[in-house]
């Protein structure tokens, strides 16, 4: 089985509306002028005074004592899991969660932690279903350390936890003496949508990353935060799995961009949501999710077409959207704007049509 991921189609033409994902996000002439202008220093030595700027803004923002860049989100998930928790632990989660259904089983294979799904709408679920997951404290069940959410929830439509609810479930695991952890990989996408500080908003978590290469439009990098001594473990999980880097300011200076001048204007890229969404809405067949922020979740089922001869079509316009099943996914972001949005309304009817 090759695992690598496909090369586009020859001949397909170069994505001119990329809705398939946030991630697609290129950096500006100005984002990059501020890499070229980056100070470095050799970040695994402790002597990279953009990526210390960087770990300080993040610990600020979040309201944390210490942070820790990293590659990726999904290298933040796993050291994060590695650093709360021991081989047999469980882990409790969505069933719908990333790091149940995107990570390649890595929670497993490196942390050794078993990853309990839970039911519940839009990628969130209760109190109660929380509350029912716990087991007795015998030597027949497995440790449970953990409680884990989304913000927002991606497959759950970009859903975004109100903190009422956030701060209910993560009270039942901190009764029972679990960690909480969250994935933001767009935290600030929740935080813009909702009108509440991100200290605010993960003040009931342990730890908490943020994703640069989502909305924020940065190359690469996402930054983990938590208690001093939760960082200070964390480090050594970085190093093992060769996620400590050298002249990091350079991405790091892209990250700090992005917090200066990306933040904010997520709030476009929700506006460019509820537009797809309403315009989607006229389209026969078409059954359309709520979004709450940056995704639009649609049905295509009624149509008879199926999701992939969409992708096709679409594709073939250079017209760019992913599927989840038998949903499609666009998604907003700072390379979409509310022309394109139109545009690709207009191609969506039209690939739909000839069904
Ligand atoms: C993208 C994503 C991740 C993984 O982040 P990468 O930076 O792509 O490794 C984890 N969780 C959620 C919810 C995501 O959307």
């Amino acid at each position: 089985m090759d695992h690598a991921p496909p090369r586009p189609p020859a001949g397909a033409p170069p994505a001119r509306i990329n809705l398939y994902s946030d991630t697609q996000t290129k950096p500006t002439a100005a984002m990059k002028d501020a890499m070229m202008r980056a100070e470095v220093g050799d970040e695994q030595h402790g002597d990279d005074p953009t990526v210390h700027a960087l770990c300080d803004r993040m610990a600020a923002l979040m309201g944390k004592e210490a942070a820790i860049f990293l590659p990726s989100g999904t290298m933040c998930n796993v050291v994060a899991i590695l650093t709360h928790c021991r081989p047999g632990d469980e882990v409790i989660a969505h069933k719908h969660s990333h790091i149940i259904t995107s990570e390649g089983g890595g929670h497993c294979a490196f942390a050794g932690a078993m990853l309990t799904g839970l039911e519940g709408e839009r990628g969130m679920f209760t109190p109660e279903t929380l509350r029912a997951a716990i087991r007795p404290r015998t030597r027949y069940a497995p440790p449970q350390a953990l409680l884990e959410v989304e913000q927002t929830a991606n497959f759950g439509g970009g859903a975004v936890w109100p903190l009422e609810q956030l701060n209910a479930v993560a009270a039942v695991a901190h009764n029972e003496g679990w960690s909480t952890h969250m994935d933001g990989a767009r935290l600030m996408n929740a935080c813009v949508a909702a009108g509440i500080p991100a200290a605010e908003m993960v003040a009931s978590m342990d730890s908490v990353w943020l994703d640069f290469t989502k909305g924020l439009g940065a190359p690469l990098g996402a930054v983990l935060c938590g208690s001093r001594e939760f960082i200070g473990q964390a480090w050594r999980w970085k190093q093992r799995l060769g996620g400590s880097m050298r002249q990091g300011g350079i991405v790091a200076a892209a990250c700090l961009y992005s917090l200066d001048h990306n933040v904010e204007r997520l709030a476009e890229d929700h506006t460019n949501a509820k537009a797809l969404a309403r315009g989607l809405r006229q389209v026969q067949g078409v059954s359309v999710e709520d979004p709450e922020t940056n995704l639009v979740f649609f049905d295509i089922g009624a149509t008879g077409m199926t999701v992939p001869r969409l992708q096709e079509k679409l594709a073939m316009q250079g017209i760019w959207v992913s599927g989840m099943g038998n949903r499609v996914r666009a998604c907003l972001h700072l390379d979409v704007t509310a022309p394109m949005v139109e545009d690709a309304v207009g191609a969506i009817r039209e690939a739909l049509a000839a069904a």
